[in-house]
């Protein structure tokens, strides 16, 4: 249920508002600022509460409504209607990401191989344009026999590729064993597809304050996508960013998984957090990375994480779907070009009255 306070409400209305809530009638009302309105977010068992008697509470509130939806937090409804960002703070400065901003690209291998690899990988993607690397140190591999990841050694050269780039980090955790060794070099932390609905991970996750992106599972609907971002929201953490990773379909003959970008349009209208898309583990050949990328930016996403490589062919970890620096520099220019018209690229061309 949310309370919509009317433009203007004196603060100390809202707070009184909130108290007689706290105390009253047991709830735990959350404030939510928007651009033009405050809205009171009561999240829990409301479906004995009546909405007239709720209305009845103040004169200054506007409207009370039902969020119908499983996921509240998570719901536009629960904004108003308004996207909302997440600010990265990274070693450049604080980094927006959502849908009035700029978009954000994240790049880098799939796993931290050794410090030159990675120190190299960041250097070249920060001087196309990208705001974050990305680099596995804890890899959820298929095989036991797989390479695993270097672990904690490999965010030591994470902390290394930060220092000498300025690009934030992404790395993914699996355990949550690993979370403070993690946040200690991570400006966002990465939810894999496999633990997606790990949800005494996602509960862990949301008691932090780090940023969070979450990728979708492999077979999870939107709705279970938007209900494991709830979790996090839930637990405390506001900050989650929703990445569209492609999920399997009926035929894996060409591409590794189905990109589904329609997962933008989709998710704009049910939710206000910002949306990432990852061509590369969505279709798991370079080849298909760039028209993804650009179809992406089309269709509207915020971000974009592609996997580049120094040297795919002998990469430890998807290599057929990583990009050179060379092909990832062509393909910014090809972005520019989409990202441009989108208005968002760079920064957005001022609208012209
Ligand atoms: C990755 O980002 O390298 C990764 C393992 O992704 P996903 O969880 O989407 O498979
Ligand atoms: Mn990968």
């Amino acid at each position: 249920m949310i309370i919509v306070m009317k433009a203007g409400t004196p603060e100390a209305e809202i707070d009184k508002l909130s108290q007689e809530l706290t105390t009253n009638w047991g709830l735990t009302p959350e404030k939510i600022v928007g651009r033009h309105k405050v809205v009171i977010g009561l999240v829990g068992d409301t479906v004995y509460l009546d909405p007239l008697q709720l209305r009845e509470m103040s004169s200054w509130i506007e409207e009370v409504l039902r969020v119908e939806r499983p996921y509240k937090r998570a719901s536009l409804e629960y904004r108003q209607g308004e996207p909302s960002e997440v600010l990265v703070s990274t070693p450049a400065g604080n980094v927006p990401i959502g849908l009035h901003h700029p978009l954000t690209i994240v790049a880098g291998p799939c796993s931290v191989e050794n410090e030159e690899m990675i120190v190299e990988t960041a250097m070249r993607v920060k001087a196309a344009g990208a705001q974050f690397l990305r680099g596995g140190a804890y890899k959820p591999r298929t095989s036991p026999y797989a390479f695993q990841g270097h672990g904690e050694s490999a965010l030591g050269l994470l902390a290394a590729a930060r220092k000498a780039s300025g690009l934030g980090i992404i790395t993914e955790v699996m355990d949550a064993a690993d979370l403070d060794a993690i946040e200690e070099v991570a400006d966002v932390i990465q939810i894999g597809a496999r633990n997606m609905q790990n949800f005494s991970l996602l509960k862990k996750v949301g008691a932090r304050n780090k940023p969070v992106l979450l990728k979708r599972g492999m077979s999870a609907t939107i709705e279970e996508w938007l209900m494991a971002a709830e979790y996090i929201l839930a637990a405390g953490n506001p900050d989650v960013i929703l990445c569209e990773r492609g999920i399997r379909a009926f035929d894996r003959q060409y591409a590794r998984n189905t990109l589904d970008l329609s997962a933008i349009p989709v998710l704009r209208g049910l939710t206000h957090l910002p949306i990432m898309i990852d061509p590369s583990h969505g279709t798991g050949w370079a080849e298909y990375v760039p028209s993804m990328a650009m179809a992406a930016i089309a269709a509207g996403t915020d971000s974009l994480m592609i996997e580049v490589h120094p040297n795919p062919k002998k990469a430890l970890s998807d290599g057929p779907q990583s990009l050179t620096p060379d092909q990832f520099d062509k393909l910014m220019g090809e972005l520019a070009v989409i990202g441009k018209v989108m208005n968002r690229w760079p920064k957005p061309v001022p609208v012209l009255a």
